[in-house]
């Protein structure tokens, strides 16, 4: 067992900035470029662990606010940390709360030393900082923990953006100060908003504090697809090149192939299952509401040449079908589906940069995806 933190960079696109690389944990390697299903509640949305390792996935995410709020750390160390309690022996990657406490919380208090919160499943008092994050990601047992931060919205004034960076360094250092290093892996997490100068600062005082990866945060709140994708290139150019970087909450295929070509080797979006619950299949080439009239007598899969479990053995019209009496089994089938997708785009990705030929991937990639933006 190669030890947990290795990142292996197995070959690299000469025309771009894309790396085909391998990370190791403590519950194995994960093949880079690589997207992870988020399993918000400790769940991947209607997935059993096994349709989901069907899927491809190698990783997946869980979630530290959600999970201290409901059931409560107590109870998931008590049933054996989190991969047990959910039954998935590969690898896991805990956000932090930093994202949640900012987005979901309405009422919020931000001191020096943590943020004060009201739940938003009862209203109850909380409170969560580096302390608490780090305390419970330890003992949920993630494979990669992440650094408690500031996630900024968008717009946002550089003032702001500024005062948030200063922050979410300051709670960095804590959290690498109480790494546990027993073989959970921890990020860190590079804000600074769409500001180039804030970013590059941000990433270049994170690599001084010497994580075992970084990643982009404060992407994908509602900010244009060329602010967001500039981000990430000021985000990355200060990292250093041979630890993983992560690129969070992007999920759309076209962004992916972008952000890969500019340096990022993890991505994770609640996209494919979400889309999945409301009846909508990702195909290479575009997204479409399989779920829609048109396609009730349609007797080809969901998407043509798909191998996943659903588009070999139904129909649209079946999937439709289900969709329309509103049966659980559409969404289950869907939701494999779509996942499926996502591994497929990574895996065509890992072999176009292994084959030397990534360039010409993504060109093709980019021609035929005519997804609406
Ligand atoms: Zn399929």
């Amino acid at each position: 067992m190669t030890t947990p933190g290795t990142f292996e960079i197995l070959n690299s696109d000469p025309s771009s900035s894309a790396r085909r690389g391998r990370l190791w944990t403590a519950h194995g390697p994960v093949d880079t470029p690589v997207f992870m299903p988020v399993g918000t509640q400790a769940t991947v949305k209607a997935m059993t662990p096994l349709e989901l390792d069907e899927t491809g996935a190698e990783i997946i995410l869980g979630n530290t606010y959600h999970l201290n709020i409901r059931p409560g750390i107590d109870i998931i160390e008590k049933c054996g940390g989190l991969h047990r309690f959910m039954g998935w022996n590969k690898p896991i990657l805990t956000d932090s709360g930093g994202f949640q406490v900012f987005s979901l919380s309405g009422l919020r208090k931000i001191k020096p030393d943590g943020v004060e919160f009201s739940s938003h499943v009862d209203g109850t008092k909380l409170f969560l900082g580096p302390r608490e994050a780090m305390d419970i990601q330890r003992r949920l047992g993630s494979d990669i923990m992440m650094a408690f931060d500031e996630c900024t919205p968008y717009p946002c004034t550089y003032e702001y953006a500024c005062q948030a960076v200063t922050r979410t360094l300051s709670w960095a250092a804590l959290c690498a100060e109480l790494h546990p290093r027993n073989g959970q892996l921890l990020f860190g997490i590079v804000q600074g908003g769409e500001f180039a100068d804030l970013r590059a600062r941000c990433a270049r005082e994170l690599t001084a504090m010497g994580f075992d990866g970084y990643a982009v945060g404060g992407v994908s709140v509602g900010e244009p697809e060329p602010v967001m994708l500039e981000a990430v290139r000021n985000g990355v150019v200060e990292l250093p090149v041979n630890r993983p970087r992560y690129l969070m909450g992007v999920g759309v295929m076209r962004q992916l192939v972008e952000s890969v070509s500019l340096g990022i080797d993890m991505f994770d979006c609640v996209m494919p299952t979400r889309y999945a619950r409301h009846g909508t299949a990702i195909t290479k080439a575009r997204r479409y509401p399989v779920k829609a009239g048109e396609y009730k007598e349609d007797t080809r899969p969901v998407e043509e040449g798909c191998d996943c479990y659903c588009c070999r053995n139904f129909t649209r019209a079946y999937v439709r079908h289900l969709f329309n009496v509103n049966e659980i089994l559409g969404v289950r089938l869907l939701s494999i589906h779509n996942l499926h997708q996502m591994t497929m785009l990574m895996r065509g990705m890992r072999a176009a940069l292994d084959g030397g030929r990534f360039g010409d991937f993504k060109q093709e990639f980019l021609e035929a995806n005519k997804e609406d933006r």
